[in-house]
């Protein structure tokens, strides 16, 4: 898909568009499913990438990959459909395309919550992500007061100043006249002002009322959900926007559910902005509690991604949120999952708090406002200097003189400016592809048929893992019981029947070769070898005497493999 040149966001109809024509381009690498639909009723549709003639998409290690569920962060969405457009065009010139579409499959849901993105890309809206109003009751009742709406009609909902000398809680910057900084006690002359959505005051009916009083009451937006915090682990719903109960809506149903019906999925990656971070597990489950092994395993993957990107891993254990899909996928299924948020606005500008970008919600207000300084003289220099609208006056019907301007939160914080996007996209899409390419990938190294004598024939296996992961992947997903042992399946013809061995044999698991030789069977895993054989002793009758007998190896997390020989 050369055309595009990931220079703008596209809309839901654009991207819709866009797959269907990489699926026409790509008949046997691209097959895009419906995976269920929105609050809206839109579909939310899945992209499966594997070569077919390679394999079936089931028969191989996979990684996940979603993006959007929060409604703004549409530059997760445009990373995904990078990734697809990646994998189906560099194939010739990147050997790890070769490698990845020939043993893996990638699932991609490129946009999980396409209403609240739409709503973001085509309306002046901001809103985090469902567009289902929340509380209930907001579905029919806004109380009165300020509603932030696009008042001027530039298509943007910006920052309203409006003066008030006597309680106004803001200054203009002296250090630099467009930015507003808090006042203090012993600033003691004005101008002082109030800092506002822009917006119109309106009363419980939706009428503009006719004059209004400063300070404003502000009406909080009706989309108050946020299905990020809606996931089944370490769900609280006191948890800001969580949804009355864990999965409570259609667009984190759909994920799970996805996941849960591919157990070949053994590595995640959820896609958000901003701050460029990787974010990882648990919010509610201490690092202690993890096993070893798997705290050494996100060492490492996690290692990669920031080799990739430069963003730091980080553990949102105790923050504020919980209930986030990353969780979920680790807890329950024992995946290696991630949270990249893509974009760093505030790194690029300060890389001094790349170190620990979580500091930035916590600094006093002298620090917030050298940073923010920071950050408008870098997005005046090197960010074409169109994310700051310049304040100007406006008559406002209820109050008076205001100004309206400030940042332009969507295409500057929220998601690059789209001079930026490809290169963003870019960067993030090589985590990724590290990530499937240490999947774990089950092959048979040897299969014979040895004559014993009285029509007696040892069928033996040799089977191994090529991968860098185990095929369980986690201890995690051991201790939950979420994936199933390996498995030696024999495949006889008729005329024969096994006098030892067992037709289906579980095997273990499947050692990668990530640690060496040396490294320990991760926690319970006693009977882990990086390579097994299998052998069973077949009695023959007379016609099947030069049929075939086939051995498949099959790795919910590793893949299948098959092999044949004759007796
Ligand atoms: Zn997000």
């Amino acid at each position: 898909m050369g055309d595009f040149a990931f220079d703008r966001y596209l809309t839901y109809d654009e991207m819709m568009q866009w797959l269907s024509d990489v699926e026409a381009d790509n008949p046997h690498l691209v097959e895009i499913e419906t995976i269920g639909v929105s609050y809206e009723g839109r579909d939310v549709v899945a992209v499966t990438l594997t070569d077919r003639e390679a394999g079936g998409p089931e028969s191989k290690p996979a990684l996940y990959v979603d993006g959007n569920i929060h409604a703004g962060e549409v530059t997760a969405s445009m990373t995904c459909l990078y990734l697809i457009n990646y994998l189906t065009d560099a194939r010739g010139v990147d050997p790890r395309v070769q490698k990845i579409l020939e043993s893996r499959t990638i699932y991609i849901i490129p946009r999980a919550n396409p209403d609240g993105a739409e709503k973001y890309l085509t309306t002046p809206e901001h809103l985090r992500s469902s567009v289902r109003p929340f509380p209930e009751y907001r579905r029919n009742y806004d109380p009165p007061g300020l509603r932030a709406e696009d008042i001027d009609g530039d298509g943007r909902v910006l920052i309203m100043r409006v003066r008030d000398d006597e309680c106004g809680s803001w200054k203009i910057d002296p250090e630099d006249q467009r930015l507003m900084i808090e006042r203090r006690p012993d600033d003691l002359e004005g101008p002082f002002y109030h800092l506002y959505s822009e917006g119109v005051i309106r009363d419980e009916d939706g009428k503009m009322v006719g004059d209004a009083r400063l300070p404003l009451e502000v009406v909080e937006t009706r989309y108050g959900l946020d299905l990020n915090r809606n996931f089944p682990a370490g769900y609280r719903p006191t948890a800001d926007g969580a949804g009355p109960y864990p999965l409570s809506e259609p667009e984190t149903r759909n994920l799970v559910q996805f996941i849960s019906e591919h157990p070949n999925i053994g590595g995640a990656l959820a896609y958000h902005t901003t701050g460029g971070v990787l974010f990882r597990p648990h919010s509610t489950i201490k690092d202690e509690d993890f096993s070893d092994d798997d705290m050494r395993m996100y060492e490492t993957i996690g290692g990669w991604g920031t080799e990739a990107t430069g963003y730091p891993v980080v553990c949102c254990y105790g923050d504020i949120w919980s209930g986030v899909l990353d969780d979920w996928c680790w807890e329950h299924k024992g995946i290696f999952a991630f949270t990249p948020e893509l974009w760093d606005l505030v790194g690029r500008a300060a890389p001094e708090t790349r170190e620990d970008p979580m500091q930035v919600h916590k600094m006093p207000a002298p620090k917030r406002q050298e940073l923010e300084r920071k950050i408008l003289r870098y997005h005046d220099h090197y960010l074409g200097a169109r994310g700051f609208v310049d304040w100007r006056s406006f008559e406002h019907p209820q109050l008076g003189h205001v100004e309206i301007g400030g940042w332009d939160v969507k295409e500057c914080w929220q998601n690059p400016p789209r001079a930026f996007l490809s290169a963003e996209c870019h960067k993030n899409i090589q985590f990724p592809l590290m990530f499937a390419l240490a999947l774990p990938e089950v092959h048979i190294d040897e299969l014979t048929v040895e004559r014993l004598g009285g029509g007696e024939c040892l069928v033996s296996v040799l089977v191994s893992n090529r991968g860098y992961l185990d095929t369980c992947i986690s201890a995690q997903a051991r201790k939950q019981k979420a994936v199933r042992e390996d498995v030696a399946h024999l495949q006889l013809p008729e005329g024969t029947e096994i006098l030892t061995g067992r037709k289906t044999t579980e095997i273990g698991f499947l050692r990668g070769y990530r640690g060496g030789p040396d490294r320990q069977p991760i926690d319970s895993g006693e009977n882990d070898a990086h390579r097994k054989r299998v052998q069973w002793t077949v009695r023959l009758l007379e016609p099947a005497v030069g049929c075939e007998v086939a051995v498949l190896i099959r790795s919910e997390r590793g893949g299948t493999s098959r092999r044949a020989a004759k007796f």
